[in-house]
């Protein structure tokens, strides 16, 4: 399968390509040339067959022209070593979690499969590939744990010293092994830029192959379409659609998540209807509104992994919907929350269901207690576990410890492992060329 740029100036690539890439040549993003549709009795039957089978027949229809099926069912199996379970959280309403990999958050998935995917892709290449990754948070410990320990690939991630929190630290400066964390002295925008200059310095591309992982590299992005599809499994399993439609709602940053659920919409599954549920960072609840896409900055929420004021993955729904706002539109409907909206729903959630969600979460929930109506069941992404935001949550529910799961507890005992780094790019270049590699 070959894939073309949302920006369409530059010619198609192999799959290998758009992986090791990441980004196209003219800026756009990789998109699959051909979605392809699921025949009516997959879904017939699909109640049947478990995550993992479902997850491979969806990879086999993405990269089955590229990778042969005992290969490609490794992979697949491999990166689902863990969960996506459905809890009733209210009356018609689910919570699909997703925290329940490595670092109890979404993210996990796509990392742990693209770490897998270009690992096959490298088999036979003997220089080591060196994947960079700026973060404020969350996307470092996803990459960071996703890739630990896979041969043939080193991790560099870069964060801003002093700004992501104790438990996020933890999660990527303990492992050791392939992972080497950077502390910069500055902001989350000086480590991207550091990374960014060194994309584009021909200088030391020449030396040595470097790599992103962030979600924008269709090996991320492609495998998130695996737990739409096993939701609707388990829901029909369970008797739940048989008088009722489908609706999902997912908690937006750079639109990744959501933009995997279209797709599989687009194989057929059957959705009567997307929500995207933003913070206030809402340019995309703008654009639905008025057809009118103004990024802007972003502000800080306490739904802070979509605290983005530029989505990314916006240009693959456009590409998607040929800009056709009027389709768009009417595909996703959009819901936006205050921080002070967000603690009452987190409070209201906690009191009345006895569940506690996540602020990403919370507005998930809000969202379908706001659009179902009676024909209607609702699946909110529950996109990390709440323990991620301790603080946050502790406040609102006003007490006790929010137990931390055992694999965060873990990794707070690890040994903190990083090097310094300045901001300044001929620090940072000097000191990758200067590892022993
Ligand atoms: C990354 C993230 C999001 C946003 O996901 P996108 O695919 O960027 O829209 C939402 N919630 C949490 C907890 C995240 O880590």
């Amino acid at each position: 399968m070959k894939y073309y740029s949302t920006n369409k100036n530059t010619p198609d690539v192999s799959l290998k390509e758009a992986v090791v890439k990441g980004l196209a040549a003219d800026n756009g993003l990789f998109m699959p040339e051909r979605i392809e549709k699921f025949e009516p009795a997959f879904f017939e039957n699909i109640q049947h067959l478990s995550f993992q089978e479902i997850a491979f027949e969806v990879a086999n229809k993405f990269f089955g022209e590229d990778i042969e099926e005992a290969k490609l069912k490794e992979i697949v199996y491999d990166t689902l070593q863990f969960d996506c379970p459905l809890v009733k959280v209210a009356d018609s309403i689910y919570s699909l979690e997703l925290f329940h990999g490595p670092t109890l958050a979404f993210k996990d998935v796509g990392a742990r499969f693209m770490a897998r995917l270009l690992h096959h892709f490298l088999d036979k290449q003997e220089k080591l590939v060196n994947v960079l990754v700026a973060t404020s948070g969350d996307t470092g410990s996803a990459v960071a744990n996703g890739f630990l320990g896979v041969e043939g690939i080193h991790v560099y991630v870069l964060y801003p010293k002093g700004k992501v929190s104790t438990i996020q630290e933890s999660q990527f400066t303990t492992l050791g092994q392939n992972i080497t964390a950077l502390e910069v002295e500055g902001t989350f925008d000086d480590c991207q830029y550091l990374v960014k200059t060194a994309f584009l310095d021909e200088e030391l591309n020449k030396k040595m192959v470097l790599t992103s992982a962030n979600s924008i590299n269709v090996a991320r992005f492609l495998p998130q379409a695996f737990y739409y599809f096993n939701a609707y499994a388990r829901l029909k399993e369970a008797g739940k659609l048989d008088d009722k439609k489908l609706v999902f709602s997912v908690p937006s940053g750079n639109f990744g998540n959501l933009t995997a659920g279209l797709i599989a919409a687009e194989m057929g599954l059957p959705v009567k209807q997307f929500i995207a549920a933003n913070n206030e960072n809402d340019v995309v609840f703008q654009y639905l509104e008025s057809g009118e896409y103004k990024p802007r900055p972003s502000v800080e929420t306490i739904a802070n992994a979509m605290d983005v004021g530029a989505p990314s993955n916006f240009a693959r729904i456009l590409d998607l919907y040929k800009n056709d706002h009027s389709v768009i539109a009417k595909k996703i409907k959009g819901y936006r929350y205050s921080d002070e909206e967000i603690r009452k729903v987190i409070l209201k959630v906690y009191n009345e269901q006895e569940y506690l969600c996540d602020p990403h979460g919370a507005c998930g929930y809000q969202s379908l207690s706001e659009y179902l109506s009676e024909h209607e069941v609702g699946v909110f992404l529950e996109t990390a576990h709440p323990a991620k935001f301790t603080e946050t949550v502790e406040k609102v529910i006003g007490k006790g410890e929010v137990k931390l799961p055992n694999k965060l507890a873990a990794f707070m005992k690890g040994e903190k492992q990083r090097e310094l780094m300045t901001s300044a790019y001929e620090d940072f270049k000097s000191y990758l060329q200067n590892r022993p590699v």
